[in-house]
């Protein structure tokens, strides 16, 4: 009863914002969780890992597939000493979208989906980590996805719709953090198409603009917005795409960030990392390339992970997910009691990539057969050859290449956040995961809770189940303040 009650009054109390500060939010929050005391803050360095859209599905499928396949070490965030789980609905639904869960992780307050930085009656909050820079903190903010993103921008801005990517561009400018990276700003043409004045407010706030790595050596002083060298990029690309070895990941941004910060403010300091392509590759249902972004992110972990090992005293590491997207389960009935993720390896590009082929295959002049759509089945996927694809299968296939290809586009296509995908391009995805012996639920987001990981200096104030607006209370309690 106990429970249910404390329980009860997480979901119910939105904290009243209208003082808008963390520290309103901070005290509401914290007495919703009384049984978890508040320890002496020591953590100089806070490391604050966000998978988007990881839910525990994505987890165990990487750990299953380092253990199984690559006889490879389990992913580091699932050896970390502490473990919570963590309630991710938002003020308007039981799925949150990741600016609702974004400002949830960031500031301690529940909101609205679509609604970043502010309270569910628009009464700006802020973030943990606007609260540790007037701390003395250095700040860091990775993403490889868009740095207007919900994720990251959830530490900097506050809009009722997170779509405003000028806004959102405006206040990073004017967050003063000392480092923040992604693929590019969205803002920097306005809805006219013109050219915005974004690039010269982040000059004159004082940061140096880099593309990739390069750059970085000449950056001697400042603040730096660390982008992908590519100016176009929606994002830094899947890891399971990547062909390029220089190409800038995640890894080389959060290097970055940190040499960033031991360099501007070594006494203390906050990173956020956010994997952000998880989510999107749990959006398209692509086992796969789901498993390697985790894998991916788990790699960037591992810097982080290093420094604590240097500083075990001083350094907490939490990492968690904004929500769960996919719906994504292990075992299907096509497996029964089993899974096969060694096939994966033969899948050598993501649904998105190969989406954007079919896609232009389909607007050639050329006219494609079921044979030459097969043989590329064979090249990208491995199906007819490492995955023996049964007669049912192969008459789905041809059903839905006959819609996308013959009757052109005849049938329902699959539209999900981020894409639209033909009959053929599902079909496909669908009998690969049927193979992998991973199925999902939806193209959007869950309710379900996700895992939280902890280690470090307070790690132990994780541990439980409880709801994600205490997560960055919990990591103010152990800063050192
Ligand atoms: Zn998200």
């Amino acid at each position: 009863m106990l429970i249910r009650n404390k329980f009860k009054s997480v979901r119910y109390s939105i904290p009243d914002m209208r003082k808008s500060s963390f520290l309103k939010s901070s005290v509401v929050a914290a007495a919703m969780c009384s049984a978890v005391a508040a320890m002496a803050g020591d953590a100089k360095y806070i490391f604050y890992f966000i998978g988007d859209g990881m839910g525990a599905g994505h987890a165990m499928a990487t750990e299953s597939y380092m253990r199984d396949i690559r006889k490879a070490d389990m992913p580091l965030m699932l050896t970390f000493p502490v473990t919570g789980l963590v309630s991710t609905y938002s003020a308007s639904s039981p799925v949150t979208d990741s600016a609702a869960a974004g400002t949830a992780l960031s500031t301690g307050s529940k909101t609205r989906n679509s609604m970043l930085g502010m309270a569910a009656d628009t009464t700006e909050v802020y973030s943990i980590a606007r609260a540790l820079k007037q701390d003395g903190y250095g700040i860091g903010i990775v993403t490889n996805v868009a740095p207007d993103d919900a994720t990251p921008g959830a530490f900097y801005a506050h809009v009722p719709e997170r779509h405003m990517y000028y806004e959102i561009g405006c206040q990073a400018a004017a967050s003063g953090y000392e480092f923040i990276a992604g693929s590019n700003w969205r803002g920097l043409r306005g809805k006219d198409g013109k050219p915005t004045d974004l690039p010269e407010r982040f000059a004159s706030a004082g940061y140096v603009t880099v593309r990739g790595t390069a750059g970085l050596d000449t950056v001697t002083s400042g603040k730096i917005v660390m982008l992908c060298t590519d100016s176009i990029a929606s994002d830094l690309g899947y890891t399971i795409d990547r062909k390029d070895p220089q190409a800038t990941t995640l890894v080389d941004m959060t290097r970055a960030c940190l040499a960033q910060m031991q360099r501007v403010s070594p006494d203390k300091f906050f990173m956020m990392v956010e994997g952000g392509n998880i989510d999107w590759a749990g959006h398209a249902n692509d086992a796969a390339t789901i498993i390697k972004e985790v894998a991916h992110f788990n790699d960037a972990l591992a810097l982080a992970y290093e420094f604590y090992e240097k500083h075990p005293d001083e350094t907490l590491i939490v990492v968690t997910a904004d929500h769960e997207t996919g719906g994504m389960g292990l075992g299907t009935t096509f497996t029964g009691y089993n899974m096969r993720l060694d096939l994966i390896d033969h899948q050598k590009k993501s649904k998105d990539i190969f989406n954007q082929e079919i896609e232009a295959m389909i607007k050639s002049r050329r006219i494609y057969t079921f044979d030459d759509i097969k043989e590329k089945l064979t090249e990208d996927f491995g199906m007819y050859t490492a995955i023996p694809v049964n007669e049912e299968q192969d008459g789905k296939l041809r059903e839905a290449f006959n819609q996308t290809f013959v009757d052109r586009n005849s049938g329902k296509r699959t539209v999900t956040y981020y894409k639209s995908y033909s009959p053929f391009v599902m079909e496909t995805f669908r009998i690969l995961g049927d193979h992998y012996g991973i199925g999902f639920t939806t193209g959007e987001h869950t309710g379900c809770f996700v895992p939280l990981y902890a280690v470090g200096v307070g790690a132990q104030s994780f541990t439980g189940f409880y709801d994600n607006t205490q997560v960055p209370v919990k990591i103010l309690n152990q800063a050192e303040r």
